[in-house]
């Protein structure tokens, strides 16, 4: 999919958001299809087409303005005015995809709110437990305090992670490389060897590959011949380089059922397979928790990553029972990611520490989308260093022999 289609849908989604919020019915429809025409066209550069054509495509005239609009300056001024016209905590509530809208709008016409931490205690009352129902009095507490940390009242905070760091484990601990990378196959934002003359610069000896997997179409997900390409472009890079290497892995899509978005016989082409969740994340408690553990049982995972799935401004994550999904990595010898991007920095600390104890093998990531974002493999070892992680149970630690042996095993 073109970036900017993307990038023009999200802001469309957005605006949506806020018609639905002010209970704008005809505006709120006429998006919804622009966004589905859209959708429908990923694959042409909506860019590149002039008014006419958005038209015999299927854009009424309004939504070709806004098209234009945003292809000239990458805003919409409708949202703009939009946003500008209400206070920025309020909005981050509207554009989130945490909140059913229709709660919000029951809230704040019921409620006289006028601060996030009004909004925190109504939520937090047992009045909206009754009313709305424990899981999602759960998601949108998790959320706020996950956005608005610093008001997010005391006496109601959970037990969340600072990062405040003790440093030895950067001191102690060498790593050669790591696994979940993006390239320009799917969202990243670099080729594969742009990847690795960076990753040579610093002295590593070795880098994953792990674009999006085929249901991830957003995000521009491999096709089974995109796979193909890859693959022999990573062959070719191996091939070149004397002391450095390559694996061949992806980020493989976890459906809502647990079952991963490859056949088995495209699964065996990669060396690992990192399996996460990244749509339909306010499921139950159980349903969530048995989705992760099919995953983590399919014989191909090799690396669960990000394990909540949260992220910051978008999503809470999944509600899981973070114990039990740490036990099954364990027994079905799957490595833990420490997700260093600093929107998700998921796991926390706690968890991590429980599976040391377990004897889970964990990985530090950056989740890198491109050369920039190598970088955030700091904030996993900050984690890391948090929690005080016995190098032995990092992989990153691992020779390049060690880890296909690893890999191999699994
Ligand atoms: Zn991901
Ligand atoms: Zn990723």
């Amino acid at each position: 999919m073109y970036k900017s289609n993307k990038k023009l849908y999200y802001k469309l989604f957005d605006l949506y958001r806020y018609k639905c919020f002010i209970n704008d019915e005809s505006e709120s429809n006429r998006l919804i299809h622009a966004m589905l025409n859209v959708k429908k066209y990923y694959n042409t550069d909506l860019k590149k087409i002039d008014e006419f054509g958005l038209k015999n495509i299927g854009f009424d005239s309004l939504t070709i303005s806004d098209i234009l609009e945003f292809f000239s300056n990458q805003e919409l001024n409708s949202l703009n005015e939009a946003v500008n016209s209400h206070p920025k905590w309020m909005f981050n509530l509207i554009l989130s995809s945490v909140f059913e809208i229709s709660d919000l709008q029951y809230l704040f016409n019921s409620y006289n709110i006028n601060s996030v931490k009004d909004l925190i205690f109504i939520i937090y009352s047992d009045y909206f437990e009754s009313k709305f129902g424990q899981i999602k009095q759960k998601n949108y507490l998790r959320y706020l305090e996950f956005v608005f940390f610093d008001k997010f009242p005391l006496s109601i905070r959970n037990n969340n992670s600072i990062l405040d760091i003790d440093p030895n484990f950067i001191s102690k601990t060498r790593l050669n490389g790591s696994f979940h990378n993006h390239s320009l196959y799917s969202d990243g934002n670099n080729s594969i060897k742009e990847l690795v003359e960076e990753y040579r610069k610093v002295g590593k000896s070795y880098l994953g590959i792990s674009d999006h997997s085929k249901s991830h179409f957003l995000s521009g997900g491999l096709s089974e011949l995109d796979i193909e390409h890859q693959h022999a472009e990573i062959n070719a890079l191996n091939t070149f380089y004397d002391n450095f290497k390559l694996f061949k892995g992806i980020e493989c899509e976890i459906l809502s059922d647990g079952n991963l978005d490859y056949e088995t016989h495209i699964l065996t082409k990669f060396d690992y397979v990192i399996v996460s969740v990244h749509t339909n994340l306010y499921q139950s408690k159980n349903d969530a928790t048995r989705r992760l553990l099919k995953a983590i049982e399919n014989p191909y995972t090799t690396i669960l990553g990000h394990p909540t799935g949260r992220c910051y401004g978008r999503s809470p994550g999944l509600d899981v029972d973070i114990y039990k999904i740490i036990d099954s990595c364990v027994a079905n010898n799957v490595i833990i990611e420490i997700n260093g991007d600093k929107d998700r920095l998921d796991l926390d600390v706690a968890f991590i520490n429980y599976a040391e104890k377990k004897g889970a093998l964990l990985s530090l990531e950056a989740d890198a989308h491109s050369l920039s974002g190598l970088n955030s493999l700091k904030y996993a070892i900050f984690i890391a260093e948090k929690a005080n992680l016995n190098p032995g149970q990092c992989l990153n630690t691992f020779s390049y022999e060690k880890i296909r042996k690893t890999f191999s095993e699994k």
